[in-house]
């Protein structure tokens, strides 16, 4: 399951023109979760990060209605930039500049149907570098407010106190997290603590395969689904903290530029 059908009410996948056409006007946010196909080592689903998205953004949105914060929740589009992933069967890419677009042209189109303000909630590292580009130009083209969240900057330093350097891709947390959601999906016997080639400072690497010898990092067999339910509601109320904040700094159209005559 990438994509749930099983959806509620504030999904936008329920609703029909007319329902949408007061949802979409009438939401503080349209929030569009971002996440990826590509191989997470050898014990968890290539869908891990569009799990997430789908996953955390249903808790994030049903948070956030108890804050008085109305969330119109876009499909999640499962596809993502995984270029670096491609050595491993299984990824799925979108090239970046393709990516971007996909994005834009997205918020654009609920811009056009009265979004006042696109809240990206992104679960795969290579999406930030063109989601970051793609809120550019719609700021600056269209009538919207982007907020971009890469939601594991506000899970961080828990991630690290409990887990130390090394829980990312594949690791501790994303194991944890597939074990919290989708346990069915988790090959447990295969879990095994992933072993680096090469740890570069300033070099980028080609392929992460050029560094993962399984294709992940950290030891998937200190997982704790148990932790990363806490970690999730912690990092829910930072993220909707964090927002109400920008939304006390801002006001309604503060930041809107006239266009230049
Ligand atoms: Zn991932």
């Amino acid at each position: 399951m990438t994509v749930s059908l099983s959806y509620d009410d504030y999904d936008l996948g329920s609703m029909t023109w007319e329902d949408a056409e007061g949802a979409i006007e009438d939401a503080d946010f349209a929030v569009l979760p971002t996440g990826a196909i590509e191989q997470h080592s050898l014990h968890l689903p290539v869908s891990v990060d569009t799990l997430r998205a789908e996953n955390l953004t249903r808790i994030l949105v049903q948070t956030a209605s108890d804050r008085d914060l109305s969330m119109i929740r876009l499909p999640t589009l499962p596809f993502g930039y995984s270029e670096h992933h491609m050595t491993r069967a299984g990824t799925l890419t979108l090239m970046p500049d393709t990516y971007q677009k996909v994005v834009e042209e997205l918020g654009a189109s609920i811009s056009q149907h009265g979004a006042k303000r696109l809240l990206i909630v992104n679960c795969h590292g290579g999406n930030n570098a063109p989601l970051k580009l793609a809120g550019d130009r719609l700021q600056r083209e269209h009538d919207i407010e982007v907020y971009l969240v890469n939601w594991t900057s506000y899970a961080r330093d828990q991630l690290e106190t409990r887990f130390g350097e090394d829980w990312s891709h594949a690791g501790e947390h994303e194991t944890s997290v597939t074990e919290l959601f989708h346990p069915e999906l988790v090959r447990a016997e295969k879990k095994e603590k992933q072993e680096r080639k090469a740890d570069f400072n300033a070099r980028q690497y080609t392929w992460y395969t050029d560094l993962a010898v399984q294709g992940g990092r950290g030891d998937p067999n200190r997982s704790d689904a148990e932790f990363m339910e806490k970690v999730v509601a912690d990092t829910t109320d930072r993220i909707l903290d964090a927002l109400e904040e920008d939304l006390e700094q801002t006001g309604d159209g503060v930041h809107t530029l006239e266009q230049p005559s």
